[in-house]
């Protein structure tokens, strides 16, 4: 068996692929992996570095906006996990562009592969959420309306869509999965869990939007693998599954919880001017995916958020030139801004 996996040099296609070269995905063993990844500023090599020399691992630097190269990689390839994505809702906020190219037009084209490689071929495409929209009592079921208020969503929900369509118009077998919020972890430090965390432990202080009520569903990211693992494995073609982690928190809530763990109180908080369209809460049902495929989170959400912690806290030689970058970034940015004004 040959799995590809698109993105896997991110946040969560990197434990996919770490999980999956160390045997944790008895449905998936022996498979020879290839990761296909642009290595934006969210993908990074070194989050492969433990399977790096990996007999059954190779690493292909590239786009899954590339027609040819995709189409040559899909070649006697069984399963694709579609990770590739722009996923960060502030950046698409301020541009949209590199969202609608690679989130629409990358998807479609790893699709259109899928369906030139004929029958045989599985691809699982990984969502969010946050395509659904926001909710204020209850949870979403797979089949409710899509209603994305982010750029970031909207881009998210029109892959989706891409990727039903290519079930029922060519037959191609496609899953897709929607889950809610990942922690853990190697996450960029732009994310809410990472963000706060990293600046904590540099003794600064956190941005926290609004009034901080919005509402999130946590989830370990070693549990979202876990689920993709099992769609991959024994989910049925042309089927949406969420994925729930049961956690629900307000983001004062998740805040007061880092506070707690790294030591600090409440004057460490600044509040910011809040997120523009900010959704106000997201709830997946899980009940599918329970049911079909007897999935449920096994990481519980203390254990995981101390873990977390406890790993930004010994991994700084991982962070410390990510946020050094997004620093520099800010800075050039607040230049070109004020010499244009
Ligand atoms: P990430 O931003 O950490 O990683 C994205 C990866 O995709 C990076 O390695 C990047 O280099 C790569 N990439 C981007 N554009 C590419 C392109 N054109 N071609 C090839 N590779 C490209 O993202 P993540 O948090 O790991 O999310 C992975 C997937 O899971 C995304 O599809 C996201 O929408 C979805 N998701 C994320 C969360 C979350 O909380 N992080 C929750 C639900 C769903």
């Amino acid at each position: 068996m040959r799995i590809l996996v698109a993105g896997g040099a991110g946040f969560i296609g990197s434990h996919f692929v770490r999980q999956l070269l160390g045997g944790a995905y008895p449905d998936l063993a022996g498979a020879e992996t290839v990761v296909l990844d642009k290595l934006t500023y969210a993908g990074n090599p070194a989050n492969l570095a433990a399977v790096r020399g990996h007999p059954r691992y190779r690493f292909v630097l590239g786009d899954i906006c590339d027609g040819d190269l995709v189409g040559s990689l899909l070649r006697g390839t069984d399963l694709v996990v579609n990770f590739a994505a722009e996923t960060h809702v502030d950046r698409s906020i301020d541009d949209a562009g590199a969202f609608v190219r690679t989130n629409v037009l990358g998807t479609d084209t790893l699709l259109r592969a899928a369906a030139g490689a004929g029958s045989g071929l599985r691809l699982v495409h990984v969502s969010t959420d946050e395509v659904y929209g926001s909710i204020a009592t209850g949870s979403w079921p797979e089949d409710h309306p899509l209603a994305p208020n982010s750029p970031y969503a909207a881009s998210k929900a029109a892959s989706d869509l891409l990727a039903l369509s290519y079930h029922r118009t060519h037959g191609v077998d496609v899953r897709v999965t929607r889950c809610s919020n990942n922690y853990g972890p190697y996450q960029y430090p732009e994310k809410l869990i990472p963000l706060f965390v990293t600046r904590l432990l540099d003794g600064r202080t956190v941005p926290l939007y609004g009034d901080g009520g919005n509402v999130r569903d946590w989830l370990h990211v070693d549990d979202h693998c876990r689920a993709v693992a099992a769609v991959a494995a024994k989910g049925r073609a042309g089927e949406v599954y969420n994925i729930g982690g049961g956690t629900e928190l307000a983001n004062t809530e998740l805040t007061d919880e880092l506070l707690r763990l790294l030591g600090r109180d409440r004057s460490s908080v600044v509040r910011v001017e809040d997120r523009k369209g900010h959704d106000r809460r997201y709830a997946v049902d899980p009940a599918k995916i329970a049911a079909e495929l007897g999935f449920r989170p096994r990481v519980g959400f203390a254990d995981g958020l101390a873990g977390t912690v406890r790993w930004y806290r010994e991994h700084r030689s991982w962070w410390e030139p990510l946020a050094a970058a997004a620093a520099a970034k800010a800075t050039e940015n607040e230049s070109d801004r004020k010499s244009t004004e």
